[in-house]
């Protein structure tokens, strides 16, 4: 009998464990550390995950959505989670589960006072967002007074926490704009401490900035691609060790004839006699079109192959043509040992991308090796 496994998601918490102490290599041993496990936490699991790092001692963790924190919170994890966009239908939700909002807009002020003031809530945390320059979501120093106005006009809402994000703290080039960033980030600080009368809970830094920017650490920092083992250079992928390994078995092999072609359109035609391997995993899965045609590179038999012809709903193909594989042999298609970046051979994404699209179909299994 052939033992055929299917197409899994390896999840390797020795390799979490391991970023993670690098991350916090980096900051002063008081530094707190939001563990952000938004989208599935980077499309691994987010519970797992939420509660291994509550293990190894974040101070916090954040997601996208308030779903997602409900989802934590369910599965017992009692941590504080700060929601980056809560959405204004599930107020009632944010409230019930006593998740930390993000606040960016007079709007959502004034509905979660609204709300708030309904259920007589008071003192409910917040932590307000600033924009210094990444211009998606934040107050402006223009809006400052007003936000104090509508914070001291409210004893629903109370003050805790204030942040910003950076915007290219991992490129080299960009550092005087990340220096204004966090200047601009200081100044909001403390212009809303002397409004609060106390300290608030500072948080600027993400993966980039902890590794590169030790001026800008704060009170907390808020990593996320860094503990699933990417960064955004390669100086700082080399830190670190890739938490997911995308695996499958090959389902069929076959000789093609020069001439012959491979797939829906026929996008590949051979020059000479091919091997053709079948993977039974297609964009379906996550391994997006552009990776067709020689744009995706997996490993067999500590060999590379590429991807021939166009990525299919379900299944890929590719050219194993010298490399002494079986059906049901194991392939994978980026991980430990052939990172995201390996696979994307030129460079068409970026690892956040890659790993946090393998959808919800393929099962994931978790590997922990207290001992590894
Ligand atoms: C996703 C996100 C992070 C984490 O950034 P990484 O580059 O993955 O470390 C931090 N802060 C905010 C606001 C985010 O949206």
């Amino acid at each position: 009998m052939e033992k055929l496994q299917e197409t899994r998601l390896e999840i390797d918490l020795n390799a979490l464990r391991f970023n993670f102490q690098v991350l916090k290599s980096h900051l002063k041993p008081e530094t707190k550390i939001m563990g952000v496990v938004k989208a599935f936490a980077y499309g691994t699991d987010s519970v797992v995950i939420g509660k291994a790092l509550q293990d190894l001692g974040v101070s916090y963790l954040a997601v996208a959505y308030i779903e997602e924190g409900i989802r934590l919170r369910k599965s017992g994890i009692d941590l504080p989670v700060l929601i980056f966009y809560p959405q204004l239908e599930e107020l009632p939700q944010l409230l019930e589960y006593k998740l930390t909002p993000s606040v960016y807009s007079f709007n959502f002020l004034r509905s979660l006072h609204q709300n708030l003031k309904t259920q007589g809530v008071k003192d409910f945390p917040i932590h307000l967002k600033i924009n210094t320059g990444m211009n998606r979501l934040g107050f402006d120093p223009p809006q400052f007074e007003e936000v104090k106005q509508s914070l001291s006009d409210r004893e629903t809402l109370k003050l805790t926490g204030i942040f910003s994000h950076l915007a290219a703290a991992g490129m080299a080039e960009e550092r005087d704009f990340t220096l204004d960033q966090i200047q601009r980030f200081k100044t909001a600080v403390t212009s809303f401490e002397e409004y609060a009368h106390e300290h608030l809970l500072t948080h600027l830094c993400n993966s980039s900035g902890i590794l590169n920017f030790a001026e800008a650490e704060m009170d907390m920092v808020r990593a996320g691609i860094g503990l699933y083992g990417y960064g955004n250079n390669a100086e700082e992928h080399f830190k670190l060790k890739p938490v997911v390994s995308l695996k499958t078995p090959i389902a069929q092999l076959r000789w093609i004839k020069k001439g012959e072609s491979v797939g829906y359109d026929r996008k590949y035609v051979a020059q000479e006699s091919r091997h053709i391997a079948t993977l039974p995993l297609g964009y379906a899965d996550g391994i997006s079109r552009q990776y067709g045609n020689n744009n995706g590179i997996v490993k067999i038999k500590d060999q590379t192959a590429p991807i021939v012809g166009n990525v299919c709903m379900d299944t890929l193909m590719v050219d194993v043509t010298g490399i002494d594989c079986e059906v049901g042999d194991d392939v994978l298609i980026f991980g430990r040992g052939h990172s995201a970046l390996e696979f994307d051979k030129n460079s068409l994404s970026i690892p956040y991308e890659l790993i946090t699209r393998i959808s919800q179909r393929v099962s994931r299994i978790i590997l922990d090796d207290q001992n590894g």
